[in-house]
């Protein structure tokens, strides 16, 4: 069918909006309409060649929500009409999969940036030229994208679908790292290293899990006026003071729990030495392969933990629906992180992102 995609032909390069080719589904897939897609670091470092991706052209987009258009002959889960976020795929036969972590799945570069089908076989082309897709085995940076049944998630139809494109990646990331992999009891003490939109996501969840004292640590001044007004008990400025100072000093000794959503080494050293006894740092942000962190031993040894987290833990099937719920309650008010734009401004978005200006764009469709 034909189809409108932003599309990237150059390693860096602008988004451009083109009319290609998109195949049928095959028996396990679901092509699904998309109304809206956000945009995630994620998509950028791909259009920048920093991840291990086929080079363009290409399609990216990996936070889409729709409504399912069509569905494979052995499709089972979702069927045409129901309401759906994409998350990421997985094989389903490795052993962290049979393990339920499918995030860690030992296969997971084939099923989310081989640029094609775990086969070989291409989705995507405009008249003889293939362009890679499959991206999260979704590449929906377009107005129909094709999943797999495994990373499609249902979810209730009376919540607008718009706003739900970011629990896909981002805002699942950031609740999911507090709420399934560092788990504060109610009245725990957090310090959350960057506050865009992982980090604004896990200000949230530690505000609907209890937390008492939370502290966003950026060097934005008006997202850390956004953090406060979403819950944080404290705001620090790095640029201006030394965060471990203050955050020794507000929590009498150490916030029992931080995370580090910068992807900085220097942002994950403070982030370890913040922590008490027996406290736990876990890390969200994204490094180019390779870098290394210095830390103080003599610290770690004293019971503290660092914890590399992928996708906030979760399982998008169970956890989606969750964060749903809370939010229709009034308690994960996630969309007051968003910024929408028509699906022509993606280019503009890119670059409010980049600049700061914006926490979460997400395209409309
Ligand atoms: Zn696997
Ligand atoms: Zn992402």
């Amino acid at each position: 069918m034909e189809i409108k995609a932003a599309v990237v032909f150059e390693t860096g390069g602008e988004f451009r909006i083109e009319q290609l080719e998109l195949a049928e589904p095959n028996d396990d897939e679901v092509l699904v309409r998309v109304v809206s897609v956000g945009i995630c670091h994620t998509d950028l470092g791909a259009r920048d060649g920093h991840l291990p991706i086929p080079s363009p052209p290409s399609v990216f987009g990996h936070e889409g929500a729709g409504v399912v258009e069509k569905v494979g002959a052995r499709v089972t889960k979702v069927k045409p009409g129901d309401h759906v976020v994409l998350a990421w795929d997985y094989c389903a036969a490795c052993s962290s999969c049979k393990s339920g972590k499918e995030l860690y799945c030992l296969d997971f570069f084939l099923h989310n940036f081989h640029g094609a089908r775990t086969d070989g076989s291409t989705t995507l082309r405009k008249g003889d030229q293939v362009i890679h897709g499959c991206f999260f085995s979704q590449s929906s940076f377009a107005d129909f994208a094709l999943a797999n049944e495994r990373n499609v998630v249902k979810v209730r139809d009376d919540v607008p679908l718009e706003v739900l494109a970011p629990m896909g990646c981002g805002v699942m990331t950031g609740a999911g790292a507090v709420m399934n992999s560092l788990r504060p009891r109610p009245g725990a003490s957090i310090a959350v290293f960057g506050v865009g939109n992982v980090g604004m996501s896990a200000v949230l969840a530690a505000v609907a899990v209890g937390c008492t004292t939370i502290i966003g640590v950026d060097i934005h001044p008006d997202r850390l006026e956004m953090a406060r007004e979403l819950g944080a008990t404290h705001a620090i400025d790095a640029s201006e003071v030394d965060p471990v100072e203050a955050i020794l000093d507000i929590t009498g000794g150490g916030a029992e729990f931080s995370l580090e959503c910068v992807g900085n080494p220097q942002v994950l050293r403070q982030a370890v030495d913040v922590l008490p006894r027996l406290g736990i740092c876990g890390l969200t942000g994204v490094v180019p392969p390779g870098t290394e962190v210095s830390l103080n031993m003599d610290l770690l040894m004293n019971g503290r933990t660092v914890k590399g987290i992928l996708g906030g833990d979760a399982i998008p099937d169970l956890f989606i629906p969750r964060l749903i719920e809370l939010y229709s309650q009034g308690r994960f008010p996630f969309d007051r992180l968003i910024t929408y734009y028509p699906f022509d401004e993606i280019n503009q978005a890119v670059v409010d992102m980049e600049e700061g200006r914006v926490v979460k764009p997400v395209l409309r469709l």
